[in-house]
This record gives structure tokens, sequence and C-alpha cells, in this order.
């Protein structure tokens, strides 16, 4: 299934996996941005680009475990990578079909994650 309603729905979703993943997520924002696809800071605020809503929800299920799992593990080691795992399976599958799906609009390559 591609896309996603509206971006309330897919706040909620974000907030699914919070709860699962017992993240406190102080503020969450989908809003454009540049050449990111998502980024959290340590301080609990999530921010998501709003042309996830366009994606795939699998690929977008992707990101927010990915950046939710960086409130508890920063980078991206040995335990952040069993992490993903556990929830998503095969993640790196995902990963590589989210760096195919995307290349950022300078055209340098995919858009990174933080
Ligand atoms: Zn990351």
């Amino acid at each position: 299934m591609n896309g996603w309603r509206d971006k309330q729905e897919f706040k909620t979703r974000v907030l699914e996996w919070a709860a699962k993943l017992d993240v406190k997520v102080r503020g969450l924002y989908v809003r454009p941005m540049r050449n990111k696809w998502a980024s959290c800071s340590t301080a609990g605020t999530l921010s998501f680009n709003g042309e996830l809503l366009e994606m795939e929800r699998d690929l977008c299920d992707y990101v927010i475990v990915h950046e939710l799992l960086h409130f508890s593990v920063p980078n991206h080691g040995k335990l952040w990578k069993s992490l993903m795992r556990a929830h998503l399976g095969d993640y790196e599958h995902l990963e590589a079909r989210m760096k195919q799906a995307t290349h950022n609009p300078a055209g340098s390559g995919p858009m990174p994650l933080t």
C-alpha cells in the first residue's frame, strides 16, 4: 500500500511505535525537509520529512523505527542493528529499498538518515 491518508495518520503510526519501543516523544513534527528523511534531538523531538507521506508504509516504518531507536542507541552499531532486526525483521532489505527509492534533490546520492 502506498502513501498515508494524512499527516495525522502518519503521526499516529509514529506514536504507536514509540509506545511499543518505550520511547518518550516530546515533540513530533512532519514538515518539509530539504535533505534528510528524519532527525531526532536529544531533547526528545522527532522531525520527519513531509515527503514520507507519499511513500510506502513499510519504508516509513523503517524510517520511524530507525529514528526512535536512536533515542536509546545513538549510533548504528551492533545493538542498534539487533534491535532493528527484532522489530522489523529483514530491515537491511528495507534499507536497500529506501536507498533505491530516494535520492536527494541535489542529486548527490540517497538522502541520509540520521
Ligand atoms: Zn540513524
